[in-house]
């Protein structure tokens, strides 16, 4: 039988390397786009949401067209983030993998630049690059696109975003005028309408779905609470989604790392990604996600940029974006290559609003859900933990040796108690927690929550100080006594101004008098540390939303089922999978001991311990980093 991607005209080198990959059959943007690539002749413009299988729409064209006796860079790849460059390569290279003298280089900020030159030198016919190293590369003289045939702008939309408009001209300008065009982009804003104006040729328009429609295959859901309740409505959500697999969005870098790690301390199994971290953080947080070693990524907008993670069951915006069109991309990270997966806004009634417009963009309704109820939860852990008991693998042979001294305890039990036992081990646990739990839908209008929310703001220095953050902590090996230092020698100002330091892991907080705040912070302007651009900001400038309920939360968790959790012995419905997992996160940290000890999660949550000296990521975070946010400007807010 003939292969389906042969009909589309891709050859049988190519079909091979694909059919090894598992493709059977093309997706609906291979299938459209296949064919008109093929004719090599035309610019072209996709809208295509990610997740779709366009690496393979474009690349497998790309590979038939190219002469690969030739070894001049012919192909030339643009994509915002360091992530999504190297996973374009890696998937170029398995696709050309039977080609003859096929070479593909990745071009990316915050790796070995001279490596990178190298492989450029030996000879490639394939660049897949982010904007600011490429521009770097090309300044150094050091590539010769004259023979570059085709140019992809992959994820259009979010290289402008990321403000990479004047790299892109300026990297356009030394390929060839008569080079093909094709660009990708998830949304068509008015600045991505205008790139294609600007460098097409009466391109060739294929929309996969209807425009700036998000995927088909993701259900889109919002919960109502009160601002204080969100963290808790978050931890509910998780609970009843006891297999859940998840990105978690947040607004802010300080956001993130903070809900991160309140999870990590409630025994959930979560990170952090965003800007602060360092590349090398950054590979290993993504790693483990994607090893599915953690189960919850709590991420910013730009961090998360070009995740291609399978299987991501859902994406749960703790936060709304500030600009409209990061909503597609948020949610477009679940419901991939095929899948199904939700969508999750956790919300207050002022935002309500915000969904409506929502539903108009991606023209799809949002379902609104209700909280589940602490009974709900437990049912719903007592029936996932039946389950897991049901089909658990039993290593007979390590096991068979204790059966008889088991059987021997149980010998005055029926089999129903047993069973009943069993169940209440871990039901009690949840129940003792879930009983007293509150319900935490809010109704519409209900804005109790933004009045507590805006009484208690968070980040409050004491009285006659003002409370900063600082981008350092103990993971670049600072202790009180060398932040105290650090401030003074670079603030200007005495020891005596200098108030409480409360030293985090990959940032900290510290207070100064009000009076010399101005003058540290004109001190901090351009102050580096291990290359890295040193950060203070009134703390509460990024906090936002969400600081007094997750102290609340705090308190609540305190007698409840967190501290038990993390307390010993016990576990939980969740701990026995979370534990499980944090085991890993307990082997990085250095010590594999005490599974069901409470120090370990604590181990787990200093994960950045052993990466400290890390810091190297500096062009890698100008890239994926650090731009956080930085071109909002020109978004489209609410
Ligand atoms: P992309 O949109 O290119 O990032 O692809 C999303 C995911 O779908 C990746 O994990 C691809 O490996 C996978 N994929 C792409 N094309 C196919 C196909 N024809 N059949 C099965 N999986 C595919």
């Amino acid at each position: 039988m003939t292969n389906p991607f042969q009909l589309l005209g891709i050859s049988d080198d190519v079909v091979n390397a694909v059919k090894d990959l598992g493709f059977e059959n093309p997706t609906p943007i291979q299938e459209q786009s296949i064919p008109v690539l093929l004719e090599g002749t035309n610019d072209f413009v996709g809208l295509a949401q990610t997740g779709t299988g366009k690496t393979a729409a474009f690349g497998l064209p790309l590979l038939e067209l190219i002469d690969f006796k030739v070894n001049k860079p012919q192909a030339l790849i643009l994509c915002p983030t360091r992530e999504l460059c190297l996973q374009i390569a890696n998937d170029l290279k398995n696709f050309s993998k039977n080609v003859a003298n096929a070479h593909v280089v990745a071009v990316y900020g915050g790796a070995n630049i001279m490596q990178q030159l190298r492989e450029i030198r030996q000879g490639v016919q394939i660049v897949v690059a982010t904007p600011g190293r490429m521009l770097d590369i090309i300044g150094r003289k050091a590539i010769d696109f004259s023979s570059v045939k085709y140019v992809v702008l992959d994820e259009a939309d979010e290289m402008l975003n990321m403000g990479f408009q004047d790299d892109i001209n300026d990297i356009l300008s030394t390929t060839p005028d008569d080079k093909k065009t094709w660009l990708f982009s998830a949304t068509m804003p008015a600045e991505v309408r205008r790139i294609a104006k600007k460098y097409m040729n009466e391109p060739v328009e294929l929309t996969m779905g209807t425009k700036n429609t998000g995927n088909v295959n993701i259900e889109h859901e919002y919960y109502i609470v009160r601002a204080r309740d969100k963290y808790a409505a978050l931890k509910r959500i998780v609970d009843f989604n006891p297999e859940i697999f998840a990105v978690v969005f947040c607004k802010t870098k300080l956001d993130t790392q903070d809900v991160a790690e309140h999870l990590i301390k409630d025994g959930y199994n979560a990170d952090a990604l965003h800007g602060d971290l360092s590349q090398q953080q950054r590979d290993k947080v993504m790693q483990r996600f994607r090893e599915r070693n953690m189960q919850l990524l709590i991420a910013t907008d730009v961090a998360a940029r070009g995740i291609d993670v399978n299987n991501v069951t859902h994406v749960i915006n703790y936060s709304l974006p500030d600009e409209i069109e990061s909503y597609t991309h948020r949610s477009g990270r679940t419901g991939r290559a095929g899948k199904t997966g939700i969508s999750i806004c956790i919300i207050n009634s002022k935002e309500v609003g915000k969904i409506r417009q929502l539903e108009r963009i991606i023209g799809k309704q949002f379902t609104k859900a209700e909280l589940p109820t602490g009974f709900d939860v437990c049912e719903k852990q007592l029936f996932s933990l039946v389950h897991k008991v049901h089909n658990v693998e039993v290593n007979n042979e390590q096991i068979d040796q204790y059966i008889p001294r088991i059987m021997d305890e149980f010998a005055d039990l029926t089999k129903e108690d047993v069973i009943k036992r069993f169940a209440s081990l871990e039901f009690n646990r949840f129940l003792d927690y879930y009983s007293k739990a509150p319900d935490l839908n809010a109704a519409v209008g209900d804005d109790r929550g933004e009045r507590g929310e805006r009484g208690e703001r968070r980040g409050r220095g004491s009285e006659g100080y003002t409370r900063l953050f600082i981008n350092l902590g103990s993971v670049d090996e600072f202790t009180r006594g060398d932040m105290l230092s650090f401030i003074c020698n670079n603030g200007k100002i005495g020891g005596k101004s200098v108030g409480k330091i409360d030293l985090k892991g990959v940032f900290s907080f510290f207070e100064v008098e009000d009076a010399v705040a101005d003058t540290v912070f004109e001190g901090f302007k351009s102050v580096e540390f291990n290359g890295r651009q040193v950060r203070i900001e009134k703390s509460g400038d990024g906090g936002r939303e969400g600081g007094g309920e997750r102290r609340g939360g705090g308190e609540r968790r305190s007698g409840g089922f967190g501290g038990e959790r993390r307390g010993g012995g016990g576990g939980g419905f969740r701990g026995s999978d979370r534990r499980s997992s944090g085991g890993s996160g307990r082997r990085e940290g250095g010590s594999r001991e005490g599974g069901a000890s409470g120090g370990g999660f604590r181990d787990f949550s200093g994960r950045s311990r052993d990466e400290k000296g890390g810091n190297t990521g500096g062009s890698g975070r100008r890239e994926g980093g650090s731009r956080e946010g930085g071109s909002g400007e020109r978004r489209k807010k609410w």
